[in-house]
């Protein structure tokens, strides 16, 4: 593998909030960083919550006027019909940095990867194809660019690479699969909904998944469903044209009635939740999405990544220049936070009473795919 003469304290894959977190932290610290992270070639309409939780990480970040200053809306609360029973409203004044920002992620994460250039991070626009750890102690990055193939040299390796983990396989981890959610996501730009008029985040249980809407930040409303991948098949199987009458038996506000329309304009993503085994070993760690996967029900994907971005760095930080071991207890916090987010994930299934296959799953504990 190729190399230039530039090496780095930490080699970033990722750019996302994960790799973006770990490198404004790195460089806090004194650390010389690269962020390897391809060039957009596409806007694809992405639109997430960033918790109260989230929001104070970006605090302690230095990056919170990120949100307004890109024209991130204010989420007033969280109206959601989750049990069956009457739709429940949870306004934000009693969480203490409100219910969250929506924002538009391609926007926001241009942004972040922006702030951590000003500060110094050296991004590498184009996609980390090889690691390769060598006797000196450094690991070669090979990263394929529009100009050709490049190579860098860093001490600490950093993967960020998002949900699935890209790359494990030459660190030798696996990635541990927990379950086969699949999420088809609308941006109808011209659906003022109940979400887009109240900033409320809506959120409903249906028969085989559940559904969200969020006000998009352009106007509009950004429409979402998550469900197995057996449905998801049968999804595609029939065109979507049983979407209609899935959905009708949900509060959230959408055009879906529209079969046709929605037929044309629905994008598909995996929402598996899954993590990497380990999670970080010699002079290596992953973070975000990429140490592990959690279910997007939570609401807190975005909040792990920053902050597990933060903790691999500081935790190297605090011991790197005796050489000393930092992995073990990085991997115990990654443990910690794994088991809690289960159980509460566990929690919320269990609060859904719909006797349909999807849930029953769920519910007894078992998230394999069901029906299949
Ligand atoms: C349907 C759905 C809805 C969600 N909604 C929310 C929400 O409302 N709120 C919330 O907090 N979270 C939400 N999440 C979770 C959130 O999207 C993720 O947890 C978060 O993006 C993780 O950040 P990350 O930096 O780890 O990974 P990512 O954001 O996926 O970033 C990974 C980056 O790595 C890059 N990359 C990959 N491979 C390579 C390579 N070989 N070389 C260079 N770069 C590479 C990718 O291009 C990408 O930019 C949702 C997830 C899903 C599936």
């Amino acid at each position: 593998m190729e190399h230039n003469s530039t090496r780095f304290d930490v080699a970033i894959i990722g750019g996302g909030p994960a790799g973006v977190a770990a490198a404004l932290t790195a460089i806090a610290a004194g650390m010389t960083v690269a962020i390897i992270s391809p060039q957009r070639s596409h806007r694809s309409p992405n639109v997430e919550l960033l918790s109260g939780r989230t929001c104070s990480l970006l605090h302690e970040l230095g990056v919170f006027s990120l949100l307004p200053d890109q024209g991130a809306v204010e989420c007033s609360g969280i109206w959601s019909s989750w049990d069956g029973g009457s739709p429940v409203e949870r306004l934000a004044p009693f969480m203490p940095r409100g219910a969250g920002w929506v924002v538009d992620r391609t926007v926001f994460d241009d942004a972040m990867l922006a702030v951590a250039k000003a500060r110094g991070a050296q991004r590498f626009a184009g996609l980390a194809n090889a690691v390769e750890f060598h006797d000196d102690g450094d690991w070669r990055v090979a990263v394929q660019t529009e100009a050709g193939r490049l190579g860098l040299r860093s001490r600490l390796l950093v993967l960020a690479t998002g949900r699935g983990a890209r790359l494990r396989q030459s660190l030798g981890a696996i990635h541990r699969c927990e379950d086969d959610l699949v999420a088809f996501q609308l941006w109808d730009e011209t659906l003022a909904s109940v979400a887009a008029r109240d900033h409320m985040l809506t959120l409903a249980a249906a028969e085989r998944g559940w559904w969200y809407a969020l006000p998009h930040p352009a106007g509009g409303t950004f429409t979402g469903y998550c469900t197995s991948s057996v449905h998801a098949r049968e999804v595609h199987a029939s065109d979507l044209r049983q979407w209609p009458a899935w959905h009708a038996d949900t509060p959230v506000p959408t055009s879906a009635s529209a079969a046709p329309v929605v037929s044309r304009r629905w994008r598909g993503r995996s929402a598996s939740v899954g993590w990497l085994q380990p999670g970080a070993g010699h002079q290596w760690a992953a973070v975000g999405d990429a140490a592990c996967a959690v279910d997007p029900l939570s609401g807190q994907g975005v909040a792990f990544a920053l902050e597990s971005g933060m903790q691999a760095m500081r935790l190297y930080a605090a011991v790197r220049l005796l050489s000393a071991n930092w992995q073990p207890e990085y991997l115990r916090w990654l443990q910690e936070v794994r088991d809690e987010h289960f159980q509460q994930r566990r929690q919320h299934y269990l609060a859904s009473a719909i006797p349909a296959p999807f849930w029953q799953q769920r519910r007894a504990g078992s998230l394999a795919p069901d029906g299949g």
